[in-house]
């Protein structure tokens, strides 16, 4: 006989401002998912860029997700307080030569189009970034669990990958990934935004000989033009006071039917009865979705 399949899926949001409708889909996608395999489900705070973060919007945000029925199955993860990790990773692969220092600027590596095969820097006095050697011949494929088959040529279409970057800060895609096995994550399921970040987080996992994780992308909510919603007009905070509707609307988006969940008045009701409803094999394969979000009422629209 053999027991339940282990799973281990989570959230990592950014603190850069309150969440919006498209980071509620991939939470709550994340979520259902989790639970769907009777697994458990994490959340994780991206706080590693000081610059790029909003004061309180770590709080806000974890506010939000319980304001919405999802609550972490363990202790929140705090990547600010993860340094001594990201360390040990990036020494790790400077030791077995993996990793090398580089004082390329951005605007040495323009006239490559901004990928990085070899230094080619005028300023050696600059402070130097980290970098993951890439080799020619690095290509990588893996199977999304929505999207399909995915190859990427991660040498010559993003170069050596930065692991901690000149200014001193770690890269998100060493902490990722160092964070997703420290968790235990055995399924990533985020926006289709990172879809192209994940040959190189495998290319990590492999040169720091961690295993590679299942991986699902969902669609990434875009509004009527095209845009990512974080960096569109339309992304408006959803509401903690009227968690229902953008619920509704989100279960939506995931491809899911709406009769499974209306007429539910609490939270808790509404997400009981959204677990026990997901259909897996109806989440939209596409990368993209539109929404025309302009109140957390708004309905959305698959295209
Ligand atoms: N922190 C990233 C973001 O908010 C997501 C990272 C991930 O899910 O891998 O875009």
């Amino acid at each position: 006989m053999t027991g339940p399949v282990p799973y281990r899926g989570r959230f990592a949001p950014s603190p850069t401002g309150r969440l919006h409708f498209g980071s509620l889909v991939a939470a709550l996608g994340s979520w259902l998912l989790a639970r769907h395999h009777r697994g458990e489900w994490l959340v994780r705070v991206e706080d590693l860029d000081p610059p790029r973060e909003v004061a309180g919007a770590a709080h806000a945000q974890l506010e939000t997700l319980g304001a919405f029925g999802m609550v972490s199955d363990g202790p929140v993860l705090w990547q600010s307080r993860r340094h001594a990790a990201y360390q040990q990773a990036v020494d790790q692969l400077l030791d077995g030569g993996a990793a090398f220092f580089c004082r390329c600027s951005r605007s040495d590596l323009a006239a490559v189009d901004g990928i990085h095969r070899r230094c080619v820097a005028s300023d050696s006095r600059r402070l130097p970034a980290i970098r993951l050697r890439v080799d020619d011949a690095a290509q990588v494929a893996f199977d999304d669990g929505l999207q399909g088959r995915i190859v990427q040529d991660v040498a010559r279409e993003v170069g050596d990958v930065v692991l901690r970057r000149a200014d001193g800060y770690w890269a998100y895609q060493l902490a990722v990934v160092v964070d997703d096995h420290a968790q235990g994550i055995t399924d990533v399921v985020r926006g289709a935004d990172l879809l192209d970040s994940t040959p190189r987080q495998i290319l990590l996992q492999q040169a720091l000989g961690l295993p590679t994780p299942r991986y699902l992308h969902l669609p990434l909510i875009v509004d009527a033009q095209g845009q990512k919603l974080s960096k569109s007009m339309a992304a408006l905070p959803v509401d903690d006071d009227a968690p229902l509707s953008a619920l509704a609307a989100a279960w939506q988006v995931l491809g899911q039917r709406p009769g499974a969940v209306a007429g539910l008045s609490s939270v808790s009701g509404w997400m009981a009865a959204a677990s026990a409803n997901f259909q897996p094999e109806t989440l939209p394969k596409v990368t993209s979705t539109t929404f025309a979000a302009l109140h957390n009422t708004a309905v959305a629209r698959a295209v």
